[in-house]
């Protein structure tokens, strides 16, 4: 019986049980194989005249490195590392968010097709301002948040305030990252960035001139701008040995399908750390129209991108999400593994204009309005009873299966939360 595995060389290493190994009698019990047992205490043994032992079968031949370690975990959730807080939310303490997802504009000036942030309701010039934000960190720090994405909503690089507060961020020690379609990117602060940021990634889904036209509703010169400012991102990071991860991601649609190839090579070229392909969110009135059945025409090329990855550049599609193709129609409808939305006090979510609501796909529902930066210190709005008064009517009142959006973004922590609330029986058969 052969065992082949991968290893570290990538040499392929063969375990396998031997015809000449010992055997011992069993008794006339015989296995359904019909095939002797081998006579492991023989095993390791070096001969009397010292003679090479006898080869060993199934011996450990170290770990073979088959399942490399993720680098970054972009599908998928990190909650397990933060045991502390989970702790305390079991007893029922009103814990501070781990992570905060925030837009810090309610605007953009891209006009991507997909854009998940119109059907949240975009206000031209509206965002938050820059002392409210400061203090905004300032409570972050006090609370213990660890980290904030500015993420979501409008273009985060249309608020002026951007740079300062990411540098007090990671003075406070608060890990920031940030997505961008970067044509605003002000290059001057660009040492600033890469010297605080954990990561910035740009949302590119096109990777030439007439796709990026199409898909970004963007001028053909904005396309070689961008990719000038991610290339100079780079060789700054480079030369001066920055930590900050620069990433590109892809969001996928069928309209650029076949840029997937195309954009896994320009990353390449451009040097960025990595490629993240997306299946587009909908919203929970499916406003953007997407049919999974549609993705089954771009898996070969998802996969065979994901072999282009190498040394410092990891191409990764994001398959617990594509996967939902090869559910049953009433998962692809929205139906969930869980029936109770846990996650929203781990991962808060915050809305262009300062709105606080326990989740994105609940911007602009009153119901859920929780208060807003501007009014009110954030601080004091995590310890208020109204804060926790929405996060409850999530657990008592919400759908999960019907109410919400297709994998929202607490989606992957929801799962782990619920299992944790509904544990089986024998738990200490581990
Ligand atoms: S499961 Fe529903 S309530 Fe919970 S975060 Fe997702 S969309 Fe919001």
């Amino acid at each position: 019986m052969k065992k082949v595995r991968g290893s570290k060389t990538n040499k392929r290493i063969i375990t396998r049980v031997p015809d000449e190994m010992s055997t011992v009698k069993h008794d006339g019990h015989v296995l359904r194989s019909g095939k002797k047992v081998v006579d492991r205490s023989q095993i390791g043994k070096t001969s009397a005249c010292g003679a090479k032992a006898e080869k060993k079968p199934n011996q450990f031949t170290g770990h073979t490195f088959k399942n490399e370690k993720e680098r970054f975990r972009l599908d998928g959730h990190k909650l397990i590392y933060h045991l502390d807080r989970v702790k305390d939310w079991l007893e029922g303490k009103r814990i501070a968010p781990i992570h905060i997802d925030m837009g810090l504009t309610k605007f953009c000036n891209m006009g991507c097709i997909y854009c998940i942030g119109v059907t949240q309701g975009m206000q031209r010039g509206e965002m938050i301002k820059g002392d409210v934000l400061l203090r905004f960190i300032d409570d972050c720090g006090r609370l213990g948040v660890r980290s904030i994405g500015f993420i979501g909503d409008g273009e985060p690089t249309l608020n002026p305030a951007l740079y300062d507060v990411v540098m007090k961020a990671k003075d406070l020690g608060i890990d920031i990252g940030i997505a961008t379609n970067g044509l605003l990117l002000d290059m001057d602060r660009a040492h600033d960035m890469l010297r605080s940021l954990t990561f910035i990634r740009f949302n590119l889904s096109a990777a030439g001139h007439e796709s990026f036209k199409k898909i970004h509703k963007c001028s053909i010169s904005k396309f070689d701008m961008l990719i000038g400012k991610i290339k100079g991102l780079v060789k700054i990071k480079r030369e001066n040995n920055y930590c900050c991860t620069i990433g590109i991601q892809m969001v996928l649609i069928p309209e650029n399908f076949d840029q997937v190839m195309k954009l896994a090579a320009l990353g390449a070229e451009m040097g960025v750390d990595y490629l993240q392909i997306k299946q587009c969110s909908d919203s929970e009135y499916k406003e953007l129209g997407i049919n999974h059945e549609d993705y089954k025409r771009v898996l070969g090329d998802l996969k065979k991108a994901e072999g282009f990855s190498r040394e410092g550049y990891m191409i990764k599609a994001k398959w617990n999400k594509i996967n939902i193709l090869n559910e049953t129609d009433i998962y692809r409808q929205g139906f969930r593994k869980y029936d109770i939305c846990y996650g929203t006090p781990f991962l808060g979510q915050i809305s262009g204009d300062g709105k606080v609501y326990p989740c994105g796909p609940f911007f602009g529902k009153e119901r859920f309005y929780i208060d807003n930066i501007h009014e009110e210190s954030y601080y004091d709005i995590v310890k208020g009873d109204r804060y926790w008064k929405v996060h409850q009517d999530i657990i008592d009142n919400v759908d999960v299966h019907y109410d919400c959006t297709v994998g929202c973004r607490q989606d992957y922590i929801n799962k782990f939360l619920w299992d944790l609330k509904n544990p089986p029986e024998h738990i200490n058969f581990v």
